[in-house]
């Protein structure tokens, strides 16, 4: 083979120097296949051998280069038998500390000796000390490093000794035969942006006189080069999947007002002024003869099912069929409550699919959307499953959409195509998405925001409280039904085992109805049969049962207006976004709601603070920023999501302000150079770019 003419991303580790099997085998679980993999395996972290330290002058806990003469040399019997030297230079003395020596280097280590060490400075027993340093005797009159050392991410069986030589040989390559570079001049020079090869040049071996304080962060201007390019491969995959998507035609909806009139009215409430708005949005997107791809923000409570409503009115007036999912059956469930009490005075037919059908009831059901009888269809996933067939799907409402991963999210987007047409697409998300995660995740969406609740909700007040109080908080759901009013118990664990949830619901519940024989004491969790927990539901909603302890599954979209206290067990164990969820269950009618963060002591310091958030405001926009502060990206986007958004080099926090240019950046490259828009996308999301699976 003629290597020279493979480009870097096609040549295998295996030709550089010294990489056979094995070794190839330890760095592909580092993720590095090619030469070019290497190249952009950035270190994390870089030494400075580019200069001596005085002795005099080093502090503890850094890694440095010192010069000195060994003043004096023995074996010390301590705990564990060691060589202690004290290396002295004009400036002060320090010790050098080895556990493991051998004869020929306790000979050499003699007092007279003039060395070189480097390693890092810790305080020992005899003030600062270096364990094991590297050392070299100055008499050979070694000359120091011109360039920062770097540091790699490594694996198990792999040094940096080795890491720096792959490097080193990469860097050869990249003289040779650079990666492509694929942002064109124009927009490089309007971003500020160096060229890749010199980008990747200096981070494998800064001089010495580079900003180490930026480089650690992850801010120097060329990591920022790369890392620009990263986010933008992430948001032109996006950006290309919604252009493929908007390419194919989607059925035209137009409203029937006068269909839309009989359904307002039939409302003991006027729509708000927000979601008057989302649903003029909505319409001029379903009026397009491309998909809409539209995601509708709002938080707990604002009334987001009724614009979906809304939407599904106008599908089904011009005579298509809408698939309305959630991601739980007790939310299925409430939907299939909600639109049939909406939609059946309007003489529209509903179906009902999830994966706890009776197979013959499922077949029943799988005939009424095959033939186009339901014209509105309620469901969980079950509902895209491969057998099911619709007549005429003209919009796919996806409710609570963060429960989906991005992946699944564009499965879903898939598998509703029919006969060259897409369905148009409604996503609805209750978890406010901060604005940089938004628009990374999402870049393939427009978005409206409901951002204002119906009239009359009095806002939750929200107490955090000690465990050891738990008497006192008993006592405040005795006295709150004893007024006639309902409650949530929520227990929360750690691991997501909805076993384990669920034994300890049971065991809540037990306790619960020991210490208040009065109430009626109601149990809900993901155990339970479907039909079971609806029961228990309607039974909740119908104040049969006075206190409701349940799992987390409770979560979403719930609705009992009539419940105004919920006590959640160990909140410090959830996400700021779920409690926020969890905690949109109560203060959905007029009386004045509370909510109990029953903490477990002693708490973390984060957690105080999390848990301060919570009692300080009820805005789901601020939670979810402190959200993304306290925990990063990865936890706020959930676990299913984080699989789609793994970044080599780029971090959306940190990066965020990276995102509008990216974003601007995205736009302009597609317009201008489509073909660059696919090669960047399979530099960085390669074999992995499961987006693009159309
Ligand atoms: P979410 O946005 O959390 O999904 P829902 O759609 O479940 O909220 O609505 C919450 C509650 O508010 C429901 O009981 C719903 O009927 C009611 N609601 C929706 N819109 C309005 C409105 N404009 N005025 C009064 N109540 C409304
Ligand atoms: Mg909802």
């Amino acid at each position: 083979m003629n290597q020279e003419a493979v480009s870097l991303d096609r040549l295998p580790v295996t030709a550089l120097k010294g990489v056979g099997d094995r070794l190839a085998e330890k760095l592909a679980k580092l993720g590095l296949h090619s030469v070019q993999d290497v190249l952009f395996h950035l270190p994390l972290r870089y030494l400075d051998r580019t200069r001596v330290t005085p002795i005099g002058a080093l502090q503890p806990n850094v890694n440095a280069v010192i010069e000195g003469e060994i003043r004096a040399a023995d074996i010390v019997y301590g705990r564990r038998r060691s060589l202690v030297c004290r290396l002295q230079d004009g400036s002060g003395t320090i010790t050098l500390r080895f556990f493991h020596f051998s004869a020929a280097q306790k000979q050499r280590l003699t007092p007279g000796t003039r060395l070189r060490c480097f390693g890092e400075s810790r305080r020992g027993a005899s003030g600062l000390e270096f364990y094991h340093p590297e050392y070299e005797s100055l008499d050979e009159a070694p000359a120091l490093e011109q360039r920062l050392t770097p540091v790699y991410p490594a694996t198990e069986g792999l040094t940096q000794l080795r890491m720096r030589s792959l490097a080193t040989q990469a860097l050869v390559w990249l003289e040779r035969q650079a990666p492509a570079e694929l942002l064109p001049e124009e927009l490089r020079r309007e971003l500020h942006q160096v060229p890749l090869a010199e980008a990747l040049r200096y981070l494998h071996a800064p001089p010495r006189d580079a900003d180490v304080h930026q480089l650690l962060e992850g801010e120097h201007p060329y990591q920022q080069r790369l890392a620009f390019e990263e986010l933008l491969a992430h948001h032109l995959s996006l950006l290309m999947l919604r252009q493929q998507t908007q390419a194919e035609g989607a059925p035209p909806i137009v409203p029937d007002t006068r269909l839309e009139r009989r359904f307002l009215e039939s409302l003991p409430f006027e729509l708000t002024g927000a979601q008057q708005r989302v649903h003029r949005e909505i319409l001029a997107d379903l009026a397009k003869a491309s998909p809409m791809l539209r995601m509708v923000q709002g938080d707990v409570g604002s009334g987001k099912t009724l614009v979906a409503a809304m939407a599904a009115l106008a599908a089904v007036a011009s005579g298509y069929q809408v698939a309305i999912m959630a991601p739980t059956e007790i939310l299925a469930e409430q939907h299939r409550n909600n639109f049939g009490a909406w939609l059946a005075p309007l003489d529209i037919e509903l179906g009902w699919l999830t994966g706890r059908l009776t197979p013959a009831k499922r077949r029943a059901q799988l005939e009424r959307l095959a033939s186009g009888e339901a014209q509105v269809v309620v469901g969980t996933h079950a509902l895209f499953q491969q057998d099911v067939t619709f007549a005429n799907l003209g919009l796919v409402v996806i409710d609570e959409q963060h429960r989906f991963g991005v992946h699944q999210r564009l499965e879903l987007r898939q598998k509703g195509s029919h006969g060259g047409r897409r369905p148009h697409q409604l996503i609805m998300t209750a978890t406010p998405i901060p604005r940089t995660l938004a628009m990374s995740a999402y870049a393939d969406l427009d978005t409206s925001t409901i951002d204002e609740l119906p009239p009359g909700r009095t806002p939750v007040t929200t107490v955090v409280i000690s465990e050891q109080r738990r008497p006192e908080v008993i006592e405040r759901v005795s006295r709150a039904c004893e007024q006639g009013r309902q409650a949530y118990w929520v227990c929360t664990l750690i691991e997501e085992s909805e076993t384990l949830a669920a034994q300890a619901a049971e065991v809540s519940a037990e306790n619960l109805r020991e210490a208040l024989p009065q109430l009626r004491v109601g149990l809900v969790h993901g155990r339970l049969k479907a039909k079971e927990k609806e029961q228990m539901m309607a039974a909740f909603k119908a104040g049969e049962v006075d206190l409701l302890v349940a799992t987390t599954v409770i979560e979403v979209g719930v609705d009992v207006p009539n419940a105004s206290l919920m006590i959640i067990e160990n909140p410090e164990r959830l996400g700021l976004a779920q409690l926020h969820q969890l905690r949109g269950r109560v203060g959905r009618g007029a009386e004045a709601s509370h909510c109990v963060l029953l903490y477990g002591s002693p708490l973390s310091r984060q957690g105080r603070e999390r848990l301060g958030v919570m009692r300080d405001t009820s805005d789901g926009f601020v939670i979810a920023e402190r959200d993304l502060q306290l925990r990063g990206p990865g936890e706020v986007l959930g676990t299913r999501q984080t699989g789609d958004m793994q970044f080599k080099i780029a971090d959306l926090e940190r990066d965020a302000p990276l995102l509008p240019r990216v974003q601007k950046g995205a736009q302009q490259l597609l317009q201008t150079h489509p073909g660059l828009c696919q090669s960047i996308i399979e530099r960085w999301l390669g074999e992995n770019r499961r987006y693009l699976r159309v």
